[in-house]
């Protein structure tokens, strides 16, 4: 049996970020490295939390919007990829092939790294007239970036899971409008189910999708100041329809080029997750994507034992709405369950004690509160949603106070690189060259996030270049 001390998190998230969020994620068993490099092992409690945003998704999402759930094939043909050269460049330095002596096709094939080249080849089949559009389909997979950097955990690694939403439209408006607006929809999954603050805006021309008019972001910042890209939509105008010889019959009788968007989000998300909310303790989950709301820990004694053990049962079936996990096993103490559960980031904790039981009600803890609150038996199946409900605000509330403390407006280049040091997210009248970016980057490590939607009025000149500023840009180190 391993001792508290030992399997508790020995990092703290303020002195090395970094680390701990390493033993969080390996300690509370959500994921583990494979012995594949660069790739990971989902566990179930990792996985869970996956598929609560799936569920999220589906209803708030595929379901509002009309889209449709399909499948498309792993493996790319090379010939596919240089269709749209903008998109073939930008992705081919992290694409994995299977070579041609292999497929015995006379061509390579990609493993997916996306996967708009292999479905616009099917949508070009599909579409025939305006009474096919709009088409709208996404895919739940997995998807292979050959990554050189170093890997991180949920952040960056070889292979990951995604959805890939990609739709067709009769018209540029009507492409614009949805594509801005899965975005916003992106932005309300983070915030309502995941209590994590986003930016939401247009990336710089230097930074948006290969192949893309332009591209929409979430950002999600991190305590350590530093920008997670949380989601995309881009909205891909014609250039991929011309490309892959999609065409539609209008209502006036004439054949058209159909406009696109695709747009995903990624199991990266439970990496944001985690550094937004976790605490030296170990995982902290918002309880709507915890599998398990609670846990009940009797305290035995030898009086009342009985009693008590079998009223933890009757509470266990009550409850299991919140599907609740029992602990009754006597060989470890209540301290060393408490802490273990903390580190499972389990959002609530009942305990009943020989006393609670002659009081007829439990102790209620939650995994962010400081204090133990008695509820009376009677009262929990009403009192147990409202505090899990006050819990998912609370972690809200401070995760968007944390990040907005960290947000800071510079107007020159001396005060850029001091709250680049001081990791904040810097507000900048900016030019939107991107010489000017490329400039930034190299002299402060740091990357432009994001424009908001909600626009900004630039005033002023750029203080890296002193042109007249064009935008209000968001700047910051990132994932
Ligand atoms: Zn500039």
């Amino acid at each position: 049996m391993a001792k508290v001390e030992e399997k508790g998190i020995q990092t703290k998230k303020a002195e090395d970020m970094s680390k701990w969020y390493e033993e969080v994620c390996l300690k509370s068993e959500i994921v583990e490295f494979s012995t594949v490099k660069g790739c990971m092992v989902i566990r179930p409690r990792g996985y869970s939390i996956w598929e609560k945003i799936k569920e999220h998704f589906e209803l708030t999402i595929n379901k509002p919007l009309g889209v449709k759930n399909a499948y498309f094939p792993l493996f790319i043909p090379e010939s596919f990829f240089h269709k749209e050269t903008e998109h073939a460049e930008g992705f081919s330095p992290e694409v994995a092939w299977i070579d041609k002596e292999l497929t015995g096709d006379g061509e390579r094939l990609a493993i997916r790294p996306t996967s708009e080249t292999i479905m616009y080849d099917s949508y070009s089949r599909w579409i025939r007239s305006y009474r096919d559009l709009p088409l709208k389909i996404n895919q739940w997979c997995n998807v292979v970036r050959w990554e050189t950097k170093a890997t991180r955990l949920f952040l960056r690694s070889r292979e990951f899971l995604w959805q890939e939403g990609h739709n067709v439209y009769e018209t540029p408006e009507e492409c614009e409008t949805e594509t801005i607006d899965i975005i916003k929809r992106y932005a309300a999954l983070c915030e309502n189910l995941l209590a994590m603050p986003v930016l939401v805006g247009k990336k710089s021309e230097k930074e948006k999708f290969a192949g893309a008019v332009h591209t929409y972001t979430i950002e999600g910042f991190m305590p350590d100041g530093k920008a997670l890209q949380s989601g995309t939509s881009h909205n891909l105008g014609d250039g991929f329809g011309k490309a892959f010889g999609i065409s539609f019959l209008g209502k006036d009788e004439k054949k058209h080029t159909p406009f696109q968007n695709s747009w995903g989000l990624s199991t990266r998300l439970i990496g944001g997750l985690v550094m937004t909310h976790s605490d030296d303790k170990g995982l902290v989950l918002p309880p709507m994507v915890a599998e398990n709301k609670l846990v009940i820990i009797p305290l035995i004694f030898k009086k009342d034992k009985e009693a008590v053990l079998e009223k933890a049962k009757e509470l266990t079936d009550d409850l299991k709405a919140f599907n609740p996990i029992l602990d009754d096993s006597e060989e470890y103490s209540p301290g060393y369950k408490y802490a273990e559960y903390e580190l499972q980031g389990i959002p609530l904790r009942i305990e009943l004690g020989p006393r609670d039981l002659e009081n007829n009600q439990v102790m209620i803890k939650t995994r962010i509160g400081e204090e133990k609150i008695a509820v009376p038996f009677s009262e929990l199946e009403k009192r147990i949603p409202e505090i899990l409900e006050e819990m998912q605000n609370e972690l809200l509330r401070k995760a968007k106070e944390r990040m907005d403390s960290q947000k800071m407006s510079v107007s020159s280049t001396e005060g850029f690189e001091k709250a680049i040091e001081k990791s904040k997210l810097i507000r900048m009248n900016w030019c939107g060259e991107p010489p000017c970016e490329l400039d930034i980057k190299e002299k402060t490590g740091a990357t432009t996030r994001c424009t908001l939607l909600e626009e900004e009025k630039a005033e002023g000149e750029c203080p890296f270049c002193n042109k007249e500023a064009k935008e209000v840009m968001y700047f910051s180190r990132s994932y």
